[in-house]
């Protein structure tokens, strides 16, 4: 998008956070700064405005900064992915790898309709595995992933490639 490098220079590096050799890309600075919050939420209505989308499913928590103002624009339905054990009816759940240890993300069986199409959103792509794990419980409810969107991805970790192996379409507002 025209504003990638824009919104790039407002998101902050933490180094050695949350441990030591991990530069945390954080995206507080972008939400503070309301010229820049607006960019990026116009940036994502704009990529989408024209496709035909059903809801926004976002993931828990950063995802559901952007997932909930972008559902209200483009008048699509809201569906949280959420961490293990916070959503409270029947759900699914995946599980997927992380450098140590694994996580699951979890979908309510009923989030919405089969064959309804869905827009996943999340903050950062970093190994892929949480936006794959989402998509992947999306697919199994039946759902058309229409894409996985998100501010930031990093492509050096190789996740973007990951979830297009996969099959599903990736959009970034930066890299
Ligand atoms: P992945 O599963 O792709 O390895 O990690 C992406 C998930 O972890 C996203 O849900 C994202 O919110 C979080 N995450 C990992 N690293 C960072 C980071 O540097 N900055 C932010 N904001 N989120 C991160």
């Amino acid at each position: 998008t025209p504003y990638s490098d824009y919104i790039k220079g407002v998101i902050r590096t933490v180094r050695d956070w949350p441990q030591a050799g991990i530069n945390f890309r954080d995206i507080t600075p972008l939400m503070q700064n309301r010229a820049a919050f607006r960019k990026l939420i116009d940036a994502f209505v704009h990529q989408y405005q024209e496709q035909e989308i059903d809801a926004i499913a976002a993931i828990d928590a950063r995802g559901f900064i952007i997932g909930a103002p972008l559902a209200y624009e483009l008048n699509t339905s809201f569906v949280p992915v959420r961490k293990k054990g916070k959503l409270p009816f029947k759900t699914l759940s995946e599980t997927y790898k992380l450098e140590y240890g694994e996580a699951t993300v979890e979908l309510h069986a009923d989030a919405f309709q089969a064959g309804e199409r869905i827009l996943v959103v999340d903050d950062l792509i970093a190994t892929g595995g949480t936006m794959l794990a989402a998509a992947k419980l999306i697919k199994r409810v039946g759902g058309e992933v229409v894409e996985c969107a998100t501010i930031i991805d990093l492509p050096d970790l190789g996740g973007s490639d990951a979830i297009q192996a996969a099959g599903f379409k990736i959009f970034s507002v930066c890299s």
